[in-house]
């Protein structure tokens, strides 16, 4: 099954407004065994929107089209599809009575141009409107080809994109996998990763990535995502749900085979989530101190559900002498993995916590202590007893203020959890 897309407006060829409408409908088709291989965009001109939508429907089984179903004249998608099926547009009463009470309902007058949103040509169905005021169309068109008549369909869907995601998933979806006799079911899973770049990853999954290329299903998305680290996204389709997940599973196993400990979570795990877990396993308390991220790390943990049982507090020392004053660490440089150790034991005596984290770093963009912006020392202290019961890591991260910030946040974690993982 095939199922094109065009756009229609001005705007988005002036590029006022980005099509994102084609990218999500790509993605969500191709999600569905859809192939969708031609996607245009054209302006509010009767005789161009026509001529695009019967070459498109020369190749495609399907056309979706999106935007120009307004009330105004410059909105010319009933007219061109009308004209694609040689047929006239006729006013539904239905659909008029449902435009007209939403107005009544809201105290407001409704203007005559409105009913053009009720105009339908001949033969189409209506997919009806649940927020906006414009239904959607369901339209069969026959065409002519060399080896005869071909049924084809046009579908249109408002250009607001959350009317339109609505509408596809309500009736477009149901209706193409209705025609081409196929339903799928998709399934995804996330395998959330921190310690390596995306192209990194890229390498060491190689040969799975070749593989899966080859299969063609599931498929295998790597996506960046700052402190929620870098995701691990596979996505199968099958006929039913249990199907499509047990796809996944040899996948998964695979990918956690190479990729070992650096996987941290799956779907909607955090980093906080899982670091809080293991510290309520273990039936530690966490104290943490502060310096770099200002307090980011203390509000990503307070900001998970049920975090008051394993975190104590936090000390933002931002300045050197809350560093030697509060937290008892020796008067010298600051930005020191000495320092960052020193930082994490002064907090778990001065908030009687079990585990103690600290961080100390320069976010810049200048220099402090002789050390460049993207400097991070982090540093894990676990209670009294334990083996091995200091770790530290220095760490150049990239990135502007801001995102170096973020990554000190998730690296600081992670510290964290490998050495809770080791106990
Ligand atoms: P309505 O029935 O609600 O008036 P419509 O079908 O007339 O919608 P347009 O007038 O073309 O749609 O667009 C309405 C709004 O939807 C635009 O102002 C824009 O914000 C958004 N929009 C339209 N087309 C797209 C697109 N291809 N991608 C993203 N957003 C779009």
């Amino acid at each position: 099954m095939r199922c094109d897309v065009l756009a229609v407006g001005t705007e988005l060829l002036l590029g006022q407004i980005v099509d994102t409408n084609s990218s999500w409908l790509g993605e969500n088709l191709a999600m569905h065994g859809v192939d969708s291989l031609s996607q245009v965009k054209v302006g509010d001109n009767i005789g161009r929107i026509t001529g695009h939508l019967r070459r498109m429907l020369g190749e495609a089984d399907a056309v979706i089209m999106c935007g120009g179903l307004g009330p105004t004249h410059d909105d010319l998608t009933r007219e061109a599809i009308a004209d694609v099926m040689g047929v006239e547009l006729h006013l539904d009463e239905d659909v008029a009575d449902v435009i007209r009470h939403l107005f009544s309902s809201r105290n407001r007058t409704m203007p005559e141009n409105n009913l053009r949103q009720a105009m339908v040509p001949e033969g189409a169905t209506i997919i009806p409107q649940t927020r906006g005021t414009a239904p959607g169309l369901i339209c069969p068109v026959t065409i002519e080809t060399d080896a005869g008549p071909v049924e084809r369909v046009v579908y249109a869907v408002p250009g607001v994109p959350h009317e339109m995601r609505e509408m596809f998933e309500r009736a477009i979806l149901p209706d193409l996998q209705q025609r081409s006799g196929e339903q799928w079911t998709i399934a995804s899973r996330t395998l959330r990763t921190w310690g390596e770049s995306e192209s990194g990853l890229n390498e060491r999954l190689d040969h799975i990535i070749d593989e899966l290329e080859e299969e063609g299903n599931p498929t295998l998305a790597f996506l960046a995502s700052g402190w929620e680290g870098l995701k691990v996204r596979l996505t199968g389709r099958a006929p039913d749900e249990d199907s499509a997940s047990a796809l996944l599973a040899p996948w998964e196993e695979r990918i956690r085979g190479v990729l070992g400990d650096q996987v941290f979570g799956v779907d909607s795990d955090t980093m906080e989530s899982v670091v809080l877990d293991l510290l309520r396993s273990r039936g530690w308390t966490l104290g943490l101190a502060e310096s770099v991220t200002g307090g980011l790390v203390s509000g990503r943990l307070t900001g998970v559900a049920g975090a008051s049982e394993v975190m104590k507090g936090a000390v933002v020392s931002y300045a050197s002498e809350v560093k030697f004053g509060v937290l008892d660490v020796t008067e010298g440089p600051v930005v020191t993995e000495e320092a960052a150790i020193e930082m994490a034991e002064g907090v778990r005596k001065v908030l009687g916590a079990d585990v103690g984290l600290a961080l100390t770093g320069v976010a810049g963009p200048s220099e402090q202590d002789g050390m460049r912006p993207g400097t991070l020392f982090a540093a894990v202290v676990l209670p009294e007893g334990e083996p091995d019961r200091v770790r530290s890591a220095h760490l150049r991260l990239p990135g502007d203020r801001e995102m170096m910030r973020q990554l000190s946040v998730i690296s600081a974690l992670d510290l964290l959890r490998k050495r809770l993982l080791e106990s």
